[in-house]
């Protein structure tokens, strides 16, 4: 089902004078903003990768993927386009079409409100969500108008430090990426971006610490995500198995000219 057909579903459910249908039309929703999202990242896996929705397809990652190709999902903008002509004439310029960016808000917080209807609640109010499948309607009926698909970007590669995998970015979307996971969902381990050069080479961090081997104190790399108590690993030189069995904080006074608190004496 395209997202068309589920406007035309929450419709029907919203015209329903019972209240119970509201659960379905809140589904619909959630089903079509991910079809929307689901739609683009299809468009992008072509020129990318085909594993872009590969399993674990979840809405924010989708949509993080989606600002690593599409800088502008979230704006909208029109297209206009002529043939040139030798005296430089403005006037002639056919609408080739809109493209309808989608609100992160929507995806973020609209559709987990929505999720949070899917259950049997004591507190349901009718009411308040009716409104919110009505905001989200408005705003799949604005992603569905006449669009187009584009996809001239140029495109930076980095390969994941983790899987090595080339994860492709368009070189729009670079300035304002600090993080960057890599797209392939059975692997989705984070980056930090550590330079960008001039010959466009992206230089990627492992979100990872250093773990000397307490047997031989040679320098292991964990990734942060599996970083907890318990955690055991394998030294890459002598194979000693470490585990992990205690976590440690450590702090200090940051101290600035307006905020710098007098030493303690001892
Ligand atoms: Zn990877
Ligand atoms: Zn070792």
């Amino acid at each position: 089902m395209e997202v068309k057909d589920y406007i035309g579903k929450i419709e029907l459910h919203l015209a329903s004078l019972n209240s119970h249908q509201l659960i379905y039309a809140a589904l619909d929703c959630r089903l079509a903003i991910e079809r929307f999202v689901y739609n683009r990242l299809e468009f992008h896996s072509e020129r990318h990768s085909a594993k872009l929705l590969f399993k674990n397809w979840q809405p924010h990652s989708a949509m993080r993927t989606l600002t690593l190709l599409e800088p502008d999902a979230n704006k909208s903008f029109t297209l206009h386009m002529k043939e040139e002509s030798e005296r430089g004439e403005k006037e002639g310029f056919k609408l080739i079409g809109s493209h309808e960016g989608i609100d992160d808000a929507i995806l973020n917080k609209k559709y987990h409100s929505l999720g949070s209807y899917l259950h049997l609640r004591k507190d349901m109010d009718s009411e308040k969500l009716r409104t919110l499948i009505n905001e989200c309607l408005d705003e799949l009926k604005r992603l569905v108008i006449k669009k187009f698909e584009c996809n001239l970007a140029n495109i930076v590669k980095a390969d994941c430090l983790a899987c090595g995998q080339e994860i492709h970015i368009n070189e729009k979307s670079i300035p304002n990426l600090k993080e960057i996971w890599c797209t392939d969902p059975n692997c989705n381990t984070k980056h930090f971006v550590k330079d960008f050069s001039q010959e466009k080479k992206l230089a990627l961090i492992l979100d990872a610490t250093v773990f000397k081997c307490a047997s031989c104190s040679a320098e292991n790399l964990i990734l942060n995500t599996k970083v907890k108590e318990g955690f055991s690993f394998k030294c890459t030189e002598c194979h000693s198995k470490n585990e992990i069995i205690r976590k440690v904080w450590e702090y200090g006074v940051r101290e600035t000219q307006q905020t710098a608190l007098p030493r303690a004496k001892p």
